[in-house]
């Protein structure tokens, strides 16, 4: 019979016989533990997780079998089961046969007796190597996954759609300029997309929910909680479920708003370009290396009249002025034999498309290595026609300037060539010995009238000339002393006249020779020291001269003890037409051009002139001019040319197409014992001067046909028998200078004094009459 505790027996063995049974059967491994630590049984399964036979294991202590940190742990957990945790699991890696470490999962379990005391340990051990190591490696992914966040700038972002979970990388809240622990939901995100865009991002979202296909490359604007707008580029796909629905959306995300911003910025400067290219008339072209169009900007419209696209591919040349081709060629051929060099501005005509040419300007510039030549051209038409008008206007009033001082010869020729005969021939009739005195006193009014006539037209016409600046310094070496002496011999008879003392004073004199202007220097001087006398009725007139050898100036004064001029008309005075007083100057013969002359003779040989005066006390009137000491080889040629005497029966040559003139001069040659031929023009000269020898030729320089420079070229030209016969110039032009090919000159009006002194001077011949007049 049994007994109740063998019944217990019984009982146990079958319970134990049906745990071997399930522990022999389980995947997991199963096992016993002593108190103590020693295993007392483990499942079969313990060979397939660790290579172990079970019986290897029996009687081992399972903690000795880890690795110390484990041990450490699995040792813990079984004394918190002795002092009373209900079961205990702990994840360890266990020792394989092999000396692996493999990833396990125990549950421990304190098993009691009937007592209650603790009994043994039961441990079910699972093998979860494979899904320690598959998270080991997701989280070495993520983490690698975080590190290209961080290096690419890439955020990623995930949503569970079916949980609605929402996780995002920090860089995402970067972006989106939310703190690390915000919670987030899709409507949320959703949210941060810029309002004017957020229907449209919602349904196209849900186009792709709709369909699972993965949406690439979008560009999105969202505003951040702090205002700031970012564009961001995202992708984004799905994992589908069992069924093919999208289950998990996940994608990526970079912020772009930088490129965005210069891409805006970009086609900002770009649309202002257009702006401008659409407002300018300036034309952007390029040309291909045959010449070809390749671009032509919206511009051509404008100036030339075609479309935009009309001319590509034609040449330009087809375009152009033929005149204005080769200044092309030339110009684009040196850029492109040296694209270094400074590229030439060229400028050309371009044929409108309604036929008219078009002014073109532009500075090609040549990209040699992609074969092209481009540059701006602008329509520089107006700019052209203003060029030509003022060429114009140029050329015209230079015609005018022409005409004005071929009037000037003119006149001066006409009024001076009839006075000469008058005062010419009045001075040989005053010098005959039997002339009644009423004649004589009457020739004289006629010589002394034709005198103030002839100085009134010298005036006149002198200003004129000053005025159009057509008067020139002719410098030359000139003995200056006797220059001054001469002139104020001219006075002489005028100042004692009215009882004036006329002296000279040399305060610094004056080298003996100086280059200056000598008849204008002669000419102010005979204004100035002529109104001291005209304007003085006692007393004295001073002229001074002091030679500034420091500044190579000579200044000279004209000083008078006569009326004086008050203040305010002393600032008229070197003003046109301004006299003092009309009546003292025409009381006293006066025309208010002299002083005028004056300034402008002075100006234009770059010195000055002034006045110091006052009323009743007289006055001092007083220029400057540069004045420099010649080199000694322009001494040398200005020396006195040297000729035989005109032999007593020799022949002279007398030029000149006035008859009265010649008459004149003829009568004044008289006193020569010569034979006089007459010439009435150029060409008649020069054939006299090849028929025979002449001891002197007389020429006038303003003759009708060959004039007088010419006439004498052509006898220096020829070797004639008057090759090299002294030739005496007559001149009444102020400003005409004996070239070299001359021998001297004689100033028209012409008195007898003058010409036999010249002729006498040029050929040395003695006059044989005594009787002429000075
Ligand atoms: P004009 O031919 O009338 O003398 P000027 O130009 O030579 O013309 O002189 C202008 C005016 O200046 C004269 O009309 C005269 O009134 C005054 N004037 C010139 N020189 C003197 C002088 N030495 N003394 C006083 N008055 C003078």
């Amino acid at each position: 019979m049994l007994t109740p505790f063998d019944q217990d027996i019984d009982a146990l063995r079958a319970s134990e016989a049906l745990f071997r049974l399930l522990a022999e059967q389980a995947g997991d491994v199963i096992s016993r533990h002593r108190l103590s630590g020693e295993i007392d049984y483990v499942s079969p399964a313990v060979e397939r997780v660790l290579g172990w036979k079970a019986q290897d294991l029996i009687g081992q202590v399972a903690s000795e079998l880890l690795d110390p940190e484990d041990a450490t742990r699995l040792r813990a957990a079984m004394s918190n089961l002795l002092s009373g945790a209900a079961e205990q699991s702990i994840e360890y890696r266990a020792r394989a046969k092999d000396g692996r470490h493999v990833w396990v999962e125990a549950h421990l379990r304190l098993v009691r007796d009937e007592a209650g005391a603790p009994r043994e340990i039961v441990a079910v051990t699972r093998d979860i190597d494979a899904r320690v190591r598959l998270a080991e490696a997701a989280r070495e992914t993520q983490r690698r996954a975080l590190l290209a966040e961080q290096v690419a700038d890439v955020a990623f972002w995930r949503v569970d759609l079916r949980t609605s979970a929402v996780s995002v990388s920090p860089k995402f809240l970067d972006i989106y300029g939310l703190s690390r622990g915000a919670r987030l939901s899709l409507a949320e995100i959703l949210r941060h997309f810029a309002p004017d865009t957020r229907a449209r991002v919602r349904a196209e979202i849900a186009e792709h929910l709709r369909t699972g296909t993965p949406s690439r490359n979008r560009i999105d604007r969202i505003v951040r909680p702090d205002g700031e707008i970012r564009h961001l580029l995202g992708s984004f796909e799905f994992d589908l479920d069992g069924a093919g629905a999208p289950a998990v959306m996940f994608g990526t995300l970079i912020d772009v708003s930088d490129l965005v911003q210069a891409r805006e910025a970009l086609a900002q400067t770009e649309s202002r370009f257009r702006d401008l290219s659409t407002a300018t008339r300036d034309i952007v072209i390029e040309v291909d290396r045959k010449g070809r169009i390749i671009f032509i900007s919206s511009a051509v419209e404008k100036v030339l009249g075609y479309g935009e696209t009309e001319l590509i591919g034609h040449k330009a040349a087809h375009l152009t002025h033929p005149d204005d081709l080769p200044g092309l060629v030339r110009g684009f051929g040196a850029l492109i034999a040296d694209p270094t060099i400074v590229p030439p501005i060229l400028e050309a005509r371009a044929r409108h498309a309604d036929g008219r040419w078009i002014w073109l300007q532009g500075r090609p510039v040549a990209d040699m290595a992609a074969g092209r030549l481009h540059g701006v051209l602008r329509d520089i038409t107006e700019w052209k026609q203003a060029q030509d008008d003022l060429a114009a206007e140029h050329a015209r009033a230079e015609a005018a300037l022409e005409a004005r001082s071929a009037f000037l010869a003119n006149m001066s020729h006409e009024l001076r060539t009839p006075l000469t005969a008058v005062i010419g021939f009045a001075a040989l009739v005053v010098g005959l010995e039997d002339l009644p005195d009423k004649a004589r006193d009457y020739v004289q009014r006629i010589s002394t009238a034709g005198k103030a006539l002839l100085s009134v037209i010298n005036d006149v016409l002198e200003l004129a000339k000053l005025e159009s600046g057509q008067v020139e310094p002719h410098l030359a070496p000139c003995a200056f002393t006797p220059l001054v002496e001469d002139t104020i011999k001219m006075f002489a008879l005028g100042a004692a006249e009215k009882g004036l003392d006329l002296r000279l004073r040399m305060i610094e004199p004056p080298p003996r020779v100086l280059t200056i202007d000598p008849d204008r220097v002669r000419q102010v001087l005979i204004n100035l020291i002529g109104n001291a006398i005209r304007y003085t009725d006692a007393g004295s007139v001073t002229v001074e001269v002091v030679w500034r050898e420091d500044f190579e100036e000579l200044f000279v004064a004209v000083r008078d003890t006569g009326l004086g001029i008050d203040a305010a008309h002393q600032e008229q005075l070197f003003k046109r037409f301004s006299q003092v007083e009309a009546s003292r100057s025409r009381s006293r013969g006066g025309t208010g051009l002299g002083l005028v002359i004056s300034k402008g003779l002075v100006d234009a040989m770059g010195g000055r002139i002034g006045v110091g005066s006052r009323p009743g006390e007289g006055s001092d009137f007083w220029f400057t001019v540069p004045a420099t000491i010649p080199a000694r080889d322009a001494l040398a040629t200005g020396a006195e040319p040297v000729f035989e005497p005109v032999r007593a029966g020799g022949r002279i040559l007398l030029a000149d197409d006035n008859a009265l003139n010649r008459e004149m001069t003829r009568a004044i040659l008289g006193v020569f014992d010569a034979e006089i031929v007459e010439a009435r023009d150029g060409r008649e000269a020069v054939e006299a001067a090849r028929r025979e020898v002449f001891e002197l030729i007389l020429m006038d320089i303003r003759m009708p046909g060959m004039d007088g420079v010419d006439a004498t070229r052509a006898i220096r030209a020829e070797p004639g028998p008057n090759q090299n016969a002294p030739i005496l110039a007559f001149s009444a032009d102020m400003d005409f200078q004996a070239s070299d090919i001359f021998d001297g000159m004689i100033r028209k009006p012409v008195t007898a004094a003058k010409l036999i002194e010249a002729v006498a001077g040029a050929a040395r011949v003695e006059p044989a009459a005594s009787h002429v007049a000075k």
